[in-house]
């Protein structure tokens, strides 16, 4: 979806926005990503659009789910996204004022664009990455794997726990006995 700012009535507007996993499997660029990454529910967004003298400000609500991959576990689990959007778009700076880039506010919700149209799809793909977890866990507490037997500790105890903890002592004893 694209939205033309010189279309924008003076007291903005509200679009909305609905796509499913194709719209957001297409932005995924890395094969990698696309693996570990799909919507669980489709991506529902309320968007609104004011433009002002060197800005669109752009206010909205974000939801849906991604189902990821729990970087411990590796088991597939399911996260809802609730986002607030709050963003400004700043129309490009005329050359003459680029050296000014540097004295705007640094803000990690500003950045700018073509001045002409939104690219509302991209607006929205970057803040669902912007949500996701840079290690995304099934649980706070996840237990993970074993490294030893590869049993899932969340649903099932070690298998090799045991034989560990003997060998850990037989070695001990031993230790001990040689003195
Ligand atoms: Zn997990
Ligand atoms: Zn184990």
């Amino acid at each position: 979806m694209k939205v033309r700012v010189d279309e924008l009535p003076d007291s903005g507007r509200v679009v909305h926005f609905h796509e499913t996993d194709a719209w957001f499997s297409a932005r995924i660029r890395s094969g990698e990503d696309a693996a570990e990454i799909a919507l669980a529910r489709p991506i529902n967004v309320d968007l609104e659009l004011v433009p002002e003298a060197e800005q669109v400000k752009l206010k909205g609500q974000l939801g849906g789910a991604v189902r990821l991959t729990c970087s411990r576990c590796l088991q597939d689990y399911v996260l809802e996204l609730n986002e607030l959007i709050d963003l400004i778009l700043l129309h490009p700076l005329p050359e003459d004022t680029a050296e000014e880039i540097g004295l705007r506010p640094e803000d990690l919700d500003t950045e700018f664009f073509d001045g002409v149209t939104i690219d509302v799809d991209r607006v929205v793909a970057e803040q669902i990455f912007l949500a996701l977890p840079q290690q995304p866990l099934c649980q706070p507490d996840c237990q993970g794997l074993c490294s030893g037997c590869g049993a899932d500790l969340n649903r099932e105890t070690c298998k090799c726990e045991k034989s560990e903890t003997t060998s850990a002592f037989d070695v001990l004893r031993s230790v001990k006995l040689e003195k």
